[in-house]
């Protein structure tokens, strides 16, 4: 008999968000310009008869509207409780019990807690200033590769022939690829994106290996009605719907997030165009003072510090302001992962930062101001 509780199972910890009261939240990477206009106004109008019934089995209206927006046959798409949702379907439907996982180092922190979950054993490889190669990810041995672009909890976004040269590696016979997106409307927004670079999409319907995961907690500021999507062949896709069950979107939320989809109202993206433009503002200033964050394509940045970031984030914490602390970063060290938030947000948090790191404006800062000046 399997004894209880299995084997590495007990040392799990539940996933513990910070808690503590804060006026600023800066921990979660949810989108402090608020949720999507076109989502509340489905909530507002809801009627007492939408609730209680059930929700669609396999949400086929937002299935629908996501097949609409993207251009793919609904039979494409997966929806979920979150993509969380759809990221846990898929290692399950992917992979027994010992299978192995290979990921970039370090990645989203529930890829770790979802593996121990599933009994798969992970293959971190790289670290957060050098992401490993393709190859070293294909010669891992894995049955699965978890890429998580831009990368949470560093920011980082792969460049398109690094992706391509995976999915390549791949082909029709290799390991099944999830490509988590939940960052990718920033990425497209940034300085430096390559218009060219479009989406993936079309590549991954080409072979049923290739999972894409897109959420709705980040730029459309929906974390709370817990919704997501994927996006594969449907070879793969419906296997891994087999493993999500039926009934894991709530109805409003199925409503509301297709209405944020749809956009009617067009607030997408100049809202995503000034997080990003705020986010070139926080890392510059940091720069300026010394800092020495990760260039970032998301909507958070990670910033090394000289102490324990435990305790720097407790400091942070006493003065109102919640950050997510990344202790021991591989490539990194100390850091602290910052959520973008608006300009006075931002400055709560520098004035903070600056009285609890002391941060020496030294050459480091002298250069980056010379080349912001430079342009
Ligand atoms: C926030 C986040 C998600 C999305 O989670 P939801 O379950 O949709 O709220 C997925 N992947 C990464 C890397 C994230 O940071």
């Amino acid at each position: 008999m399997t004894p209880f509780p299995r084997e590495g199972f007990r040392a799990l910890r539940r996933y513990t968000p910070i808690e503590d009261p804060v006026e600023i939240e800066l921990s979660d990477n949810t989108n402090l310009w608020g949720c999507h206009p076109d989502a509340l106004a489905v909530m507002r109008d809801a009627a007492s008869g939408d609730i209680s019934n059930y929700p669609q089995a396999y949400s086929s209206d937002l299935r629908d509207a996501v097949a609409d927006t993207f251009d793919v046959p609904a039979e494409c798409v997966i929806t979920g409780c979150g993509s969380d949702d759809v990221l846990d379907s898929t290692f399950r439907a992917v992979c027994d019990p010992g299978a192995r996982v290979a990921f970039p180092n370090p990645t989203f922190l529930m890829i770790p807690h979802l593996l121990v979950v599933n009994s798969l054993q992970g293959v971190p490889l790289g670290d957060a200033r050098r992401p490993p190669s393709p190859r070293q990810l294909l010669d891992a041995g894995a049955d699965l590769i978890y890429v998580c672009t831009p990368n949470n909890p560093t920011g980082t976004a792969l460049s398109r022939a690094w992706i391509e040269e995976l999915l390549d590696g791949v082909g029709t016979t290799g390991p099944v690829v999830i490509l988590d997106e939940a960052y990718y409307e920033f990425n497209v927004a940034s300085p430096g994106y390559d218009p060219g670079d479009t989406s993936l999409v079309e590549r991954a319907l080409a072979v049923p290996r290739i999972m894409i995961a897109r959420t709705f907690s980040k730029a459309y500021g929906l974390a709370g009605l817990r919704a997501g999507f994927g996006i594969a062949h449907p070879d793969l896709l419906g296997e891994v719907e087999k493993a999500r069950g039926p009934f894991k979107v709530g109805l409003l939320a199925e409503r509301a997030a297709a209405a944020a989809l749809c956009d009617r109202s067009g607030w997408l993206e100049p809202t995503v165009r000034e997080i990003v433009a705020c986010r070139e503002r926080l890392v510059a200033e940091l720069r300026r003072r010394g800092g020495d964050p990760l260039p970032s394509s998301a909507n958070f940045v990670m910033l090394p510090v000289p102490a324990p970031a435990v305790e720097v984030t407790r400091e942070m914490i006493a003065r109102g302001i919640a950050v997510r602390p990344f202790p021991n970063v591989p490539g990194v060290g100390e850091a602290l992962r910052v959520t973008v938030g608006p300009p006075p947000v931002i400055e709560r948090f520098i004035e903070a930062w600056v009285d609890i790191c002391r941060p020496v404006a030294g050459n480091a800062g002298q250069e980056a101001v010379a080349a912001e000046a430079a342009g």
